[in-house]
Parts: structure tokens; sequence; C-alpha cells
């Protein structure tokens, strides 16, 4: 959806197909924040993408609640690494050396008063951490209704429950897509479908390595500052949204397109929910869901024309963090297809 408003804004005739509905998959499901968890863990591809997001999504939210009337809720409010005395130490000179390169306030916190003072209710059990107070978020539900929305500010043409079936390829070119038993023709075809990409380019070599991972997730109904900022321990987290509810993830499971929830899951969040934030234990779970990331080697996504078929495109593979990555990635393949015009 970012990478139509992009093509749409530089000129480009755009239609956006989408087997269900607009925005309904992974950008759905997802937790919306602005960072990769532990970025200094991730490659300079994968950073720099998320430097421009950094950058470029406060300005873009304010765009998308104008076009839009829809206010997709960017919220600066910090993420708080907890981590043991041990991590601390050994991962201090890579934490630091990556604050360092991409220019991202950190503090190291070494205390409980410290600790509480930036995150009342935490868990007591917690006395260190990694302290990042630019870290912000958005409200996926929020924020892929608003794009939706911006799109049809600016005559973004789509179609809804049109699942694409095939790629039309000839003579090593690709002339458009068969999609729910039609033809549509297009100079130019990119491939955005996230987990179910690699199915759609399995004619077309080398197939990119793109494979679904699932993630669980639970929402509580908090109240509006009862958590002030995000909390990571792991590869747990606590997202607080500004009406109060407050969000904790997320699974990574290796099953295939199965999105089925299960209750085992449900209590090992909740279990994980109450060790962060005690007061977690009082309130009911409002709801559960699920949503398949694109998973790829090392979280690189693949963004870039194909090397065998001319015209086709592919911007997908997030796995993890294509929310933040997201307008990074858009204004780069718009970039490339703009340049073979
Ligand atoms: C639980 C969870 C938590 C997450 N948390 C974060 C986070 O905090 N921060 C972050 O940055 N990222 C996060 N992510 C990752 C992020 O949500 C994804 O990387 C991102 O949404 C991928 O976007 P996408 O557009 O590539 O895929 P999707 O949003 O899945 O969109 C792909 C679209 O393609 C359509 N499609 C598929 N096949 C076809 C077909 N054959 N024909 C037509 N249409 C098709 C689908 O219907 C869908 O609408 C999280 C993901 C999950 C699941």
């Amino acid at each position: 959806m970012l990478s139509a408003r992009e093509l749409k804004k530089a000129g480009m005739d755009v239609l956006v197909l989408d087997k269900s509905e607009l925005g309904g998959e992974s950008s759905w499901a997802g937790g919306g924040i602005l960072s990769p968890l532990h970025p200094w863990a991730y490659s300079d591809e994968v950073n720099a993408l998320a430097r421009t997001g950094h950058h470029a999504y406060p300005q873009l939210a304010q765009e998308l609640f104008e076009e839009s009337g829809v206010d997709p809720e960017y919220y600066r409010c910090g993420m708080l690494v907890l981590q043991s005395r041990e991590q601390l130490s050994k991962q201090q000179s890579l934490v630091m050396a990556w604050a360092d390169k991409w220019q991202m306030p950190l503090s190291t916190i070494n205390s409980t008063t410290d600790m509480q003072f930036i995150a009342p209710g935490l868990s007591t059990d917690f006395q260190q951490g990694l302290w990042l107070p630019q870290v912000a978020q958005m409200r996926n539900p929020r924020l892929v209704k608003a794009i939706k929305g911006s799109l049809d500010a600016l005559g973004v043409s789509y179609r809804e429950n049109t699942p694409v079936e095939q790629l039309i390829i000839t003579e090593g070119k690709v002339e458009g897509v068969k999609a729910s038993g039609r033809s549509f023709y297009a100079e130019r075809v990119l491939v955005t479908s996230g987990a179910w990409s690699a199915g759609l380019l399995k004619e077309t070599l080398p197939v990119p390595q793109i494979k679904p991972v699932k993630g669980q997730m639970i929402l509580y109904k908090g109240r509006a500052g009862q958590l002030k900022t995000i909390l990571l321990s792991d590869n747990r987290y606590l997202i607080p949204r500004k009406d109060g509810r407050i969000l904790c993830g997320s699974t990574i499971e290796h099953s295939g397109f199965d999105k089925t929830i299960s209750e085992a899951v449900k209590q090992e969040l909740q279990e994980s929910a109450v060790e962060l934030f005690p007061a977690l234990a009082r309130l009911p779970v409002e709801h559960h869901w699920s949503g398949l990331r694109p998973g790829s080697p090392n979280g690189i996504p693949y963004i870039g024309r194909h090397n065998e078929v001319e015209g086709l495109y592919i911007n997908a593979g997030h796995f993890r963090n294509g929310v933040i990555l997201g307008i990074g990635s858009a204004q780069r393949i718009a970039k490339i297809m703009l340049a073979d015009r």
C-alpha cells in the first residue's frame, strides 16, 4: 500500500490487487513498534531502512491523517530493553557502536529506582536495561485504515478479494497477471504479497526465500497512561496504546500458512505479560490473534528488479520489521521503478 502511494505520487497509474482486504494480513496484525526489537543485532541494510522510517514517520503520519481523516496514532513512547547484568556487559560495545553509528539516543540504566522512574509498575525483578527514548510506535489497524484512506484520496485504484493466481510472462517479459479468472495487463508488476510472495514467484528463478512465520498476540484493556513505554525482554514485549490498551507479543512459529491461535500460547503470553508488568494479572485479555510475517534470511527484505524477468519487481520479506522498514522500502522500490520508466 505504501509502494502504491509512492508510485502514484510520482505520476504512475497504479492498480493494487489483494486476495482479501487491503492491509488485512500481517500489517494489521503487528505491534507497530517503529524500531527493530534489538536493532544492534541486525545488518546495516535493515538499520539503514529503519533510519529512513525513524525520520519519515512523524510527517507521514500527519499526511496520512490529513488525507484519510484517520489518526494512525504515531506515538513516541520510548522503548526500555530489559537486560541482565551479564547481557549488558556482554553487549555493551556492540550496543554503543550501533547507537553511535545510527545516531540513536540510548542510555544504560543500572538501578531499580531509575527503571521505575522510566516505567512505573515494571516488575522490580528487572534492575538493568537500555533506554531508547526516541523509539515510537503506530497503531496497526489504524495505520492500514489511514493508508487505505490516503489511496482513496490520491485516486489509486484497487480491487479487494481478487487473488492473483499467476504472472503473465512472455519471452522473458512480464505482461500482467491472472487474478480471479481475469487477465490484468500492465507494463510493470510489483509483488508485495508479504508471506505469500514466494508462491507468486515460484515459476521464476531465483525464487525468493520468503516463508510465513506466525506470531500470536494478546491485548489488554488498561487505563490510559498505566504503562508509559514499550517494554522488551528477549522476544516478549508490551506495547502501550494511547487509550490504555496494552499489547503483549509475540510468538515465533514456523507452521506454514496456518493462522490458528491456541489457549496454551495465550496463557504463555499472559505469564510473560505479568512477569513484566504485574498489574496485568488483574486485567482480562480482551483479544487474541495471529498474523503471518514474511520471514526472510536475516530479516533482510527483497527490494528491486527481478534478475531474469523484465518489468517484474519485488518488495517483500520484511519479517519482524515491515512497519518500521515500510516507508524506506516503498521509497526505494519506487525510485528503482521510476528509473526504468
Ligand atoms: C505478531 C506480529 C507482530 C509484528 N510486530 C511488528 C512491529 O512491532 N514492528 C514492525 O515494524 N513490524 C512488525 N511486524 C511485521 C510486519 O507486520 C510485517 O513485516 C509487515 O506487515 C509486512 O507487510 P507486507 O505488506 O509485506 O505483508 P502483509 O501485510 O501480509 O500484506 C501482504 C498482502 O498481500 C496480499 N496477498 C497475498 N497473496 C496474494 C495474492 N496471491 N493475490 C493478491 N494479494 C495477495 C495479502 O492479502 C496481504 O494483504 C509484526 C508482525 C506480526 C505478525
